[in-house]
């Protein structure tokens, strides 16, 4: 009895296991969105104090080691 129900669990976790997504291809990360500013002269939407920058655009913060965090800007119609 009880190692029926080991040996479906251990199925259980092989069935699983299979369904992950490849781990080179999977990024643990976190998608968010800023507003950027150009720094151009004259720009208004950077306009100091009242401007509201570019965007929002976003941008994919993962984890890359050592403490780093990469972010990658992702186009929008990929978000
Ligand atoms: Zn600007």
């Amino acid at each position: 009895m009880m190692k029926d129900t080991v040996s479906q669990l251990l199925q259980a976790r092989r069935r699983l296991a299979g369904q992950m997504p490849d781990p080179s291809i999977a990024l643990a990360g976190s998608l968010m969105s800023r507003m950027i500013r150009c720094n151009k002269p004259g720009c208004r939407s950077c306009e100091k104090g009242k401007g509201k920058g570019h965007g929002p655009i976003w941008i994919l913060s993962v984890s890359a080691g050592n403490q780093r965090v990469r972010q990658i800007p992702v186009p929008a119609h990929l978000k």
